[in-house]
């Protein structure tokens, strides 16, 4: 059998097993409605079809020993990288890149058509982050900056809390309101954590990714009217409550691209979206006369608080997994003192089948990831010891962005078509805990054989399918998860 004909038949077979285990009797889209009450009305029976798919979790789920300690994100990696080569991660990713497309790659050892069309691809990666570039860079460090501002943007003067007390303070309402505002504003998926000190940063640093001396500013939790910055510090208010965690969906085709200029693209629209929604979120609590804390990637770590808010679970690449979108995605999250209804963390069946897959690992072009098991202890600095997790080295993939001139994601893009395997075993918990070595087994094989894992030619991009922000043309995820919208439980 040809390659192409090896691919199609794989792709058409995966897309097959996808429908089967949504269920084929609803693959009509559920559509947007025609009003928002309707809108909210279809997301909240999404998430409650979703919840008979996973078990929900009434106690801690991190094993934690009582050592552990907040991190400092001046450790993060990049951060230390910065110290360590006299540079900006980015400059010299920036170098590398250029590099590429006069020699006709896109990426390291990936190459293009021709020159011209290196650029293209360049300039494609490059178009797609400059947006988020603009609205005020994410990642840590960038604490009450640009988009992620800790005061009111553009809250109408009357309704700020320093003008007039909430009117409504009903959790329920209040949470109901502010996911669909956070799904208008273009997130996948809503959760809301507890505020859990342990996530977050003991100090920030200031000059993000630079050479020489770190410029720390502390981040505290204590009584204040509102959060602020002083000279030294940070200041989240001690009324802190609730988290409202939120999950932006990226295109798996242009993802698996990875690690190209392409791949790059995505990620560059998950950030945008990331901030977007954040900045959106925190000012409609604003207006109701609570404070917000937007954030993308700073003030504290996304994934053990998208765990909390029960949008996953994290697997061997340190990545949240949702069952809907697998790690194909990006978290964002806004603090709030808003009184909301807590989800539950939630379990389908990944912290025991990352036991017996590692496509993850097999497929990082460094070999960063480790094949053994979970570990108590971290591997560098860019990593906080005292959970018991995957750990691997941060670092390792940063001099291989450097290398490779833009970010890679083989990783994440590798793996997320097999949640939704997980999601349909999590039914019955019970048969599952008593065969789950040898199912894990049968189904990491029959991934495989249906396409799982495959890379996507980057070229590919001018044929595929896609809508404006790359959103949901995963096809067969797409259908799948449509299928679950209106899925009927028996
Ligand atoms: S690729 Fe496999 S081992 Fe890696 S995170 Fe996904 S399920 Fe876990
Ligand atoms: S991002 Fe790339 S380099 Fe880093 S762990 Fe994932 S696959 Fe490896």
């Amino acid at each position: 059998m040809s390659n192409t004909k090896k691919k199609a038949t794989a792709s058409h077979s995966r897309r097959d097993f996808l429908k089967a285990v949504a269920g084929t009797a609803g693959l009509a889209a559920v559509g947007l409605s025609s009003s928002i009450e309707a809108f909210a009305a279809v997301h909240e029976k999404v998430d409650a079809e979703r919840l008979k798919l996973v078990r929900q979790l009434d106690s801690d789920p991190f094993q934690i020993r009582d050592s552990y300690k907040r991190y400092n994100s001046m450790d993060y990696a990049f951060n230390t990288v910065g110290r360590e080569t006299q540079m900006p991660w980015f400059v010299a990713a920036n170098r590398a890149a250029t590099e590429h497309v006069v020699s006709g790659r896109m990426s390291l050892g990936i190459r293009a058509p021709s020159v011209g069309m290196a650029r293209v691809y360049a300039g494609v990666g490059n178009a797609l982050w400059a947006p988020c570039i603009f609205l005020g860079r994410t990642g840590q460090g960038t604490e009450n900056m640009g988009a992620q501002s800790w005061s009111d943007v553009g809250t109408i003067a009357g309704l700020r809390r320093q003008a007039r007390a909430p009117d409504i303070t009903d959790p329920g309402p209040l949470t109901r309101y502010t996911k669909t505002v956070a799904r208008l504003s273009g997130a996948d998926l809503v959760g809301i954590a507890p505020f859990d000190i342990r996530w977050i940063y003991t100090h920030t640093q200031r000059n993000q990714y630079m050479p020489g001396e770190p410029e720390l500013k502390e981040i505290r939790v204590e009584d204040a009217p509102a959060p602020h910055e002083t000279d030294k510090a940070l200041i989240i208010p001690a009324d802190v409550q609730s988290v409202v965690t939120m999950v932006f969906a990226m295109n798996q085709a242009m993802l698996r691209t990875s690690p190209t200029p392409v791949a790059h693209a995505m990620a560059g629209v998950g950030y945008l979206r990331m901030a977007i929604s954040s900045v959106a979120v925190a000012e409609f609590i604003r207006s109701q006369g609570y404070w917000a804390i937007p954030s993308t990637n700073c003030v504290g770590i996304n994934v053990p608080i998208a765990i909390q808010a029960g949008l996953g679970e994290d697997g061997r690449h340190g990545m949240l997994v949702t069952p809907e979108f697998g790690s194909n995605i990006r978290t964002a999250k806004v603090f709030t003192n808003m009184p909301m209804l807590k989800d539950k963390p939630i379990s389908f069946g990944l912290q025991e089948f990352c036991n017996s897959c590692a496509k993850c690992a097999s497929s990082c072009p460094v070999q960063s990831l480790d094949f053994g098991p979970r570990k108590w202890d971290a591997v560098d600095e860019s990593n906080n010891p005292g959970v018991y997790k995957f750990y691997h080295p941060y670092k390792k993939c940063l001099y291989f962005w450097m290398e490779n001139g833009f970010t890679c994601g083989n990783c994440i893009a590798m793996c997320e078509g097999d949640v939704w395997v997980y999601a349909n075993r999590a039914r019955d918990p019970q048969w599952l805990a008593a065969n789950r070595a040898a199912v894990d087994r049968y189904w990491n094989a029959r991934a495989s054989a249906f396409g799982h894992g495959l890379r996507v030619d980057p070229n590919r991009l001018w044929s595929m399918p896609l809508e404006p922000y790359g959103l949901d043309h995963n096809l067969e995820l797409a259908k799948a998860r449509e299928a679950l919208k209106d899925r009927k439980r028996h």
